[in-house]
């Protein structure tokens, strides 16, 4: 409901967008900037699904929307007009710092970065993925964010000027790091809670991998899995707290999987068509372990509808290098993971992950096509 709400303000924050949304990404590949570079997200690391969610309340476009995009409608709606225009101005801050602080900063064995909502059903079904999926996982960090870092000027400031120096950020000097941290902080300690809380800022669940990174400092970041508290409490909030969770979890730890086995260096050499390999597979891996016997045992259409949820938040770039297939493509996804499952002989039988990768490359024309 906020989409059209929050149009009058839209055209003042326009000015403002080329700062944030056009500034191109500093990759250290050398790849050519992708034509479409508004609706990109300048990250190079990690997918920040807010960014794009905040994309759409600012100028809406014909885009689907699922449980999850309303339920962020909402959030953006619950703000009051100074809030969001505070939040256009100083979005890198406010729906970067908490990720990147735990991306940089975490440790698993840190209370900062303790689970805290869905905690034990999350640790148990990590430990269940391990069992299941056939490849060395023992030194992947399972932890969470948490928004509290967002009041924290120390670390608001450590964690842009982290930013900057890997490129993530486009440069800014310390001055202004500095400057930036503090009107963030001391505004946030200002605020009512609920903005203080707001699940956007953690509107996430990613995994990250350093190995065969340039950058020293990412290359030498451990495994890391991180759920963000916003990512659960949406959940919570559209009646999928039972299933979501675990089947985003299982997406991410899927992409461990990948990483493992060197998947992501096999695929297509077009960045959109190598993406959607990975993610729709990512899918397929999350749905095959969810339902399986062995794995959560748990009902496909709810375990698809999770997955579909959360990454098409906001996510309209059927072109983008970080586009995740189109829904329709990973609903046949997610069919195609909860038919290998059902189809075990015996039901109790797991594949192995490279098995499961190799039946997944064959089917993929057919997951896209629809044929
Ligand atoms: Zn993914």
């Amino acid at each position: 409901m906020s989409r059209h709400l929050r149009w009058p303000l839209a055209l003042g924050a326009a000015v403002l967008l080329p700062l944030g949304f056009l500034a191109p990404a500093a990759t250290a590949t050398g790849a050519p900037a992708p034509s479409a570079a508004p609706t990109q997200s300048r990250h190079t690391l990690v997918d920040v699904p807010a960014e794009a969610a905040l994309r759409e309340a600012v100028a809406p476009s014909e885009c689907g929307t699922t449980l999850l995009d309303d339920y962020v409608d909402g959030l953006f709606a619950e703000m009051s007009d100074e809030q969001f225009s505070f939040l256009v101005q100083h979005q890198d801050a406010l729906l970067s710092v908490p990720t990147y602080d735990a991306l940089f900063f975490g440790t698993a064995g840190d209370p900062a970065y303790a689970l805290d909502s869905h905690a034990r059903q999350l640790q148990n079904t990590y430990r269940d993925l391990r069992r299941f999926w056939d490849i060395e996982s023992g030194d992947i960090q399972l932890m969470a964010m948490h928004s509290d870092s967002l009041l924290d000027a120390a670390r608001i400031a450590r964690t842009l000027e982290a930013m900057v120096d890997t490129g993530e950020l486009a440069p800014m000097t310390d001055a202004a790091i500095a400057a930036e941290a503090q009107t963030v902080a001391t505004y946030m300690q200002a605020q009512d809670e609920a903005f203080q809380d707001n699940p956007l800022w953690t509107f996430n669940a990613f995994a990250f991998s350093g190995e065969g990174e340039s950058d020293p400092f990412i290359a030498s970041l451990p495994d890391k899995l991180i759920m963000g508290d916003g990512i659960l409490e949406a959940y919570d909030a559209i009646g999928l707290g039972d299933v979501g969770p675990r089947a985003i979890l299982a997406h991410e730890f899927a992409h461990h999987v990948q990483y493992e086995l060197g998947t992501f260096d096999t695929g297509p050499t077009d960045p959109a068509a190598a993406t959607r390999r990975t993610e729709l597979m990512a899918d397929a891996m999350a749905s095959y372990f969810a339902t399986h016997k062995k794995g959560l045992a748990l009902n496909r259409k709810r375990v698809s509808d999770a997955l579909l949820s959360f990454y098409t938040v906001g996510d309209c770039s059927f072109a983008s290098p970080g586009h995740h297939g189109t829904p329709l493509q990973r609903q046949r996804a997610a069919d195609w993971g909860a038919d290998l499952a059902a189809a075990a002989q015996p039901r109790s039988a797991v594949l192995p992950a490279a098995t499961v990768i190799e039946l997944f490359d064959a089917a993929l024309p057919g997951i896209i096509s629809g044929s």
